[in-house]
């Protein structure tokens, strides 16, 4: 049985589903994203779990009027979602998923669409030296 995790926006599914269905249309991963399922939880930071292909982005990051999703038209929720994909996807190919390696940067720069990729450098500054670009 998959479990779901706490508190999920059960509202805000359908946003969540379009988000990944968007990556969906432009990765080599299809087949195995199409597994995956994603919630906007009340939580304070995302995180995949690898056991049940599910993963949770923070509510926070979907909400349109916060300022970087302002700013890009919802571009940060996009990249918050392909980030936590990438950790599964990652898992899925390399049983090292958790890392913030050169293999889970390959992967995200092909699931995240290019314009949005730069919000990874907030994250992990370390993210340049593997190819993600500024603005
Ligand atoms: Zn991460």
């Amino acid at each position: 049985m998959t479990r779901k995790p706490n508190n999920i926006q059960p509202h805000l599914q359908e946003r969540i589903d379009k988000a990944i269905a968007n990556i969906l249309t432009s990765t080599p991963y299809n087949e195995f994203i199409k597994e995956v399922k994603g919630y906007i939880a009340d939580v304070v930071r995302g995180k995949s779990h690898t056991k049940n292909n599910t993963f949770t982005v923070p509510y926070w990051a979907y909400k349109p009027d916060y300022p970087k999703n302002r700013k890009s038209n919802g571009g940060y929720f996009i990249y918050y979602v392909a980030h936590e994909l990438s950790h599964l996807i990652a898992y899925k190919k390399f049983k090292h998923g958790s890392n913030h390696n050169f293999e889970f940067y390959q992967i995200f720069m092909e699931i995240c669409p290019k314009e949005y990729q730069h919000f990874e450098l907030n994250y992990k500054k370390t993210a340049a030296k593997y190819g993600i670009a500024k603005k």
